[in-house]
């Protein structure tokens, strides 16, 4: 997954291969009444095939914003967003919209459960998108929900589980359509140490055995340090990357 087509391999390296994710000069500034507010101020980084990046800094620094970007949820007043080799800033909305369908899963602070859904059927809910029998959603939304270990939860709704549990659906349902990149925005900031601790635990298992690039917004450092390395955002600038493992 994820290799370039042609590779030389006698000229072969790690080094050549294309990064998932490249930013290069990202301006995003909001507009309130007749105020312009910058928030990123020319933003360049990759994030790496398999990496963990955690992403941390004050509040209303743009964390988020940098994360809708990177998600297609939002766009960049100017900048170049390449993801698996496309740009994405030459796509029309409905393309962007099947796009991120496509390539990325998107796991919130709060979750973003559908209540009246059973957690079988939030997980599925991706692949309603996708041209794919009912049975085979389903088949898939269970193999997603016992790998993040909640088999015996299948039928329950989410006010008949924890907001561990929860998020642990959401991490489900994150990962069933086999995204390019995992987008997480304080994924933790709601959960209780022990919790948080299982999630983090369950991202750092996914991204290692299954490779899963991921990107994750916290300002929390113990909740960082599960990442491969850190990067601290500060009046619309981001530091160099801090290597944790
Ligand atoms: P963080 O996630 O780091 O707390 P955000 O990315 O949410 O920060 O916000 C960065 C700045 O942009 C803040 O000053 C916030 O008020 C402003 N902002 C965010 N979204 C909008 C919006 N849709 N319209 C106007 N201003 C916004
Ligand atoms: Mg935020």
């Amino acid at each position: 997954m994820n290799q370039p087509s042609e590779v030389d391999a006698t000229v072969g390296d790690v080094a050549d291969v294309p990064p998932l994710v490249s930013l290069r000069r990202i301006v995003k500034s909001y507009r309130r009444g007749q105020q312009t507010v910058p928030v990123l101020a020319g933003i360049s980084f990759d994030i790496a095939a398999g990496e963990f990046l955690a992403l941390m800094g004050p509040s209303g620094s743009g964390k988020s914003t940098l994360l809708n970007l990177i998600a297609g949820i939002d766009r960049p007043d100017s900048g170049e967003l390449i993801v698996a080799g496309e740009d994405i800033g030459g796509l029309s909305e409905a393309e962007l919209a099947d796009w991120r369908a496509q390539h990325v899963g998107f796991i919130f602070q709060f979750y973003n459960l559908m209540p009246v859904l059973s957690a079988v059927e939030n997980v599925a809910l991706p692949l309603l998108l996708k041209d794919m029998p009912r049975t085979e959603r389903r088949e898939r939304a269970e193999l997603a929900l016992e790998m993040v270990g909640l088999a015996d939860r299948m039928a329950h709704v989410p006010s008949e589980l924890s907001g561990g549990q929860q998020q642990r659906v959401a991490i489900a349902r994150a990962l069933i359509t086999d995204p390019t990149v995992i987008v997480a925005d304080e994924p933790t900031g709601d959960l209780d140490r022990e919790s948080a601790n299982e999630i983090l635990n369950l991202m750092q298992r996914l991204n290692d055995e299954i490779g899963k690039a991921i990107i994750m917004v916290t300002h929390d450092s113990r909740a960082a340090a599960y990442a491969h390395a850190i990067m601290h955002l500060e009046k619309g600038e981001l530091s160099a990357r801090e290597q944790v493992r």
